[in-house]
């Protein structure tokens, strides 16, 4: 196990995070044969990992992973993730798909519990400035570790999470991102494995999403790959557009990521803001006609979209500022997340 440096917790500066890796104290790895059981197993330091350069998920990409937070309360002593049995559900349906034995849920949970435990102490504490509230980023992954030449599935596996603090997803915090949407690359078809987190779907975004970047733009905004006329997601986030009281979003096909984050705002936005939840195809015509626009994900929270181009063309959303009903989302949100609204759903997990 290769060594890696632990940076003391009391030396972190939380207001200077980015969405990036600081190592932590410990992680949890387990490994199975195609047809064993998943064991528990206690944690480890965090340090590197030795692989064969034959591992399956090295050369033919067998392997998902998971994005999960834990947020610190108000009170500095509560800390809870959002939602972590819907990660544990999507990562054993992922294991389905890419041909891996399911990680139980049982399991999933004891071993986020243990690492968010563990290393609680680098979960950035709460600030009310929003901008740059820091949480505690939890990475499961699950790979096909076992050498081999041919394409099969690999005979053995390994289940692994680790954490870290992070800052805001994009550079500029909560205020309106920039987006490319293009035609000529696509991220998903139907029938691949879009909407699964396997680690395969994301290689092929860095070109477009380079490209996009060289032009001053913060993300690509992805249209389906049949007609490359509707909208399927932005980069590693799930698309949202509000029209009056209308709150839309892409219906979930195969093809877009059945994000939590989106799951759990078109509840919000039902129940709490009275507004009319739409999951169905949007044209882009229809999304340059909307009042406001956003990305949602664990790791991008809400990201307001102030502008999308397309074909040399720009569109301004909410004159380019935070539109209000994507603020009052967002303050919801990280208000159930930080304590401050009660939970009425039970999405929090308590960490003691
Ligand atoms: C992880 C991810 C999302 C967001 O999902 P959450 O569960 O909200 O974090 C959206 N799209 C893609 C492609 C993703 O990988």
């Amino acid at each position: 196990m290769g060594v890696v440096i632990m940076i003391d917790p009391k030396n972190i500066r939380w207001d200077e995070l980015t969405f990036s890796l600081t190592p932590t104290r410990t992680m949890f790895i387990t490994t199975c044969k195609a047809d064993g059981e998943w064991k528990s197993v206690p944690l480890q330091p965090f340090g590197n990992i030795s692989l064969s350069p034959a591992a399956c998920v090295l050369n033919y990409g067998q392997g998902l992973f998971e994005g999960l937070k834990m947020h610190s309360h108000k009170d500095g002593k509560t800390f809870t993730i959002f939602r972590p049995q819907e990660n544990a559900a999507r990562l054993a349906y992922g294991c389905e798909r890419l041909c891996m034995p399911p990680v139980p849920k049982e399991l999933f949970m004891e071993a986020v519990t243990a690492v968010a435990k563990d290393n609680k102490d680098f979960t950035p504490p709460y600030n009310p400035n929003s901008a740059s509230q820091g949480s505690l980023y939890i990475r499961p992954t699950v790979w096909g570790t076992a050498p081999l030449l041919g394409v099969a599935p690999s005979p053995e596996y390994t289940f692994m999470v680790f954490c870290s603090p992070v800052g805001p997803y994009f550079k500029t915090g909560f205020k309106p991102i920039k987006l490319k949407m293009l035609k000529e690359y696509h991220r998903s078809a139907p029938g691949c494995t879009g909407g699964v987190k396997a680690i395969g779907n994301y290689a092929g975004g860095m070109l477009p999403a380079k490209k996009a970047k060289a032009e001053g733009y913060q993300e690509v905004l992805y249209l389906d790959a049949v007609e490359s006329r509707y909208i399927e997601e932005v980069g590693a986030a799930n698309f949202f557009c509000i029209k009056g009281n209308r709150l839309i979003t892409p219906a979930l096909g195969g093809s877009i990521l059945p994000g939590i984050t989106r799951k759990s705002l078109l509840q919000l936005a039902k129940d709490r803001l009275g507004m009319v939840v739409e999951e169905r195809k949007i044209s882009f015509e229809e999304v340059f006609d909307s009042d406001e626009a956003f990305a949602t994900g664990t790791a991008a929270v809400i990201s307001p979209i102030g502008l999308i181009n397309y074909e040399g063309k720009d569109h301004i959303f909410s004159k380019g500022e935070v539109g209000m009903l994507t603020r009052k989302l967002y303050d919801m949100l990280l208000g159930i997340q930080h304590g401050l609204e009660p939970d009425l759903y039970g999405w929090l997990h308590k960490i003691e």
